[in-house]
């Protein structure tokens, strides 16, 4: 993804090239911006989640990526051949990218076998069948093969659906919001289906969500979006615990905001000392910290200026919201058998061993910014005499 060079790969796949590179791609509908210098590099076998709020350029991403679009700037690039660029523009179905839509868009004259067969039109006869036959146990439907649509649940057809996206085996699969029309109990396991799937096919994914728990759990990288630009792509580790900017730490997670200072590498804010920073040893510093309800430890101490200001049932935790002596809000998560009350004074401290990011203006940063330089400490101690 970004972090690479493009076109390079790492060893593991076989020196096979990335089943879809993104390069400086922008795309505007009249004044409003789409996608803008968009890079992206995702290898063979990746699956790749991309999230960000409504509006922010995904299904654009997706439909520049299969075809549907054309992009203004840019070159695109499919199991290593370029797809758009300036001069070349390959029309979708001559693309080996497949697509799968929230609505599946099946035809609802066609059974689920003719469904499946219908992007096979290069195959001869007999090799349809048996390439429509091979996808439909792939995702466990052979034995439906001549119902019509109508005559299956939602999420039948949704495997439906993306067997008849990996029928022509495809370079990547491009599934936008597959699973948003399903109720929240199919959702999880036609969830598990689809990434098993793609998993057994080998084939590399792009998953459009807007759901966070989703966008984490199911990528093997996660693309954050906003207002056309991606904001940070990496592993679901990063982007949770490490995030680039103050908008993915609000979007991926509950994450409360608070005015902070490093001298010497102590973190200290309103509630006290936070955490050492490592590398900042000579360095001071006004920042923001990152906190999560899940770092955040509380304890009743009548001595103390903050206050449980509400406190919400989650089921496995409950979230309490802590008003301190500035008027700031934190949030803590403590198991489901606590619950302070409204108005109970609460000592707030960090969790021990949590590193949070640490925010100058919008963006984090892991080294001490420019001008924050102090004089070294002597290291040995000034003789007085
Ligand atoms: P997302 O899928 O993240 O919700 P989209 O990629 O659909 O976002 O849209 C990105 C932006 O481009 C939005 O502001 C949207 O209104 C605009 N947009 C998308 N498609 C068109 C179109 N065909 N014509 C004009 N504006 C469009
Ligand atoms: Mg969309």
């Amino acid at each position: 993804m970004s972090i690479r060079a493009h076109g390079q790969h790492p060893g593991g796949n076989g020196g096979a090239p990335a089943a879809l590179v993104f390069e400086s791609v922008s795309k505007h509908y009249g004044s409003t911006v789409g996608a803008r210098s968009l890079d992206l590099d995702i290898p063979a076998g990746e699956l790749v989640t991309l999230i960000g709020p409504s509006g922010c350029g995904k299904s654009t991403t997706l439909r520049l990526a299969a075809g549907l679009e054309r992009p203004d700037q840019g070159a695109i690039r499919v199991a290593g051949d370029v797809v758009a660029d300036r001069r070349r523009f390959v029309e979708p179905e001559k693309r080996r990218v497949g697509l799968v839509f929230q609505d599946y868009a099946l035809f609802p004259h066609m059974t689920v076998a003719q469904n499946v067969e219908f992007g096979l039109d290069r195959l001869a006869r007999g090799d349809r069948r048996a390439r429509t036959g091979e996808v439909l146990d792939l995702v466990r439907l052979g034995h439906l093969a001549g119902r019509y649509p109508h005559e299956l649940s939602g999420g039948e057809q949704q495997r439906v659906a993306l067997a008849r996206a990996l029928a022509p085996r495809p370079a990547v699969v491009l599934l936008d919001e597959p699973f948003s029309s399903l109720d929240e109990s199919l959702r999880a396991q036609v969830r598990r289906d689809t990434v098993a799937t793609l998993k057994e096919a080998g084939t590399t994914g792009v998953l459009v969500t807007h759901d966070q728990t989703e966008a984490l759990s199911v990528g093997t990288r996660v693309v954050v979006m906003r207002r056309g630009v991606i904001e940070q792509a990496d592993t679901p580790e990063k982007v949770f615990e490490q995030p680039a900017t103050r908008f993915v730490a609000s979007f991926m997670g509950d994450a409360d905001f608070l005015p902070a200072h490093v001298h010497r590498a102590l973190l200290t804010c309103e509630i006290g000392v936070v955490s050492t920073v490592p590398g900042w040893a000579n360095s001071e510093a006004d920042v923001d910290v990152v906190l999560r309800p899940h770092e955040v430890a509380l304890q009743p101490d009548p001595n103390s200026p903050a206050r449980v200001s509400a406190v919400e049932y989650h089921g496995a935790f409950v979230l309490h919201y802590v008003t301190l002596a500035s008027g700031r809000t934190v949030r803590s998560w403590q198991p489901h058998t606590v619950r302070h009350p409204i108005g109970t004074p609460v000592a707030v401290t960090v969790a021990a061993g949590t590193t949070p990011t640490l925010l100058l203006g919008d963006r984090a940063i892991t080294s001490p910014p420019p001008g924050s330089s102090l004089a070294p400490r002597p290291s040995v101690p000034l003789q007085l005499s």
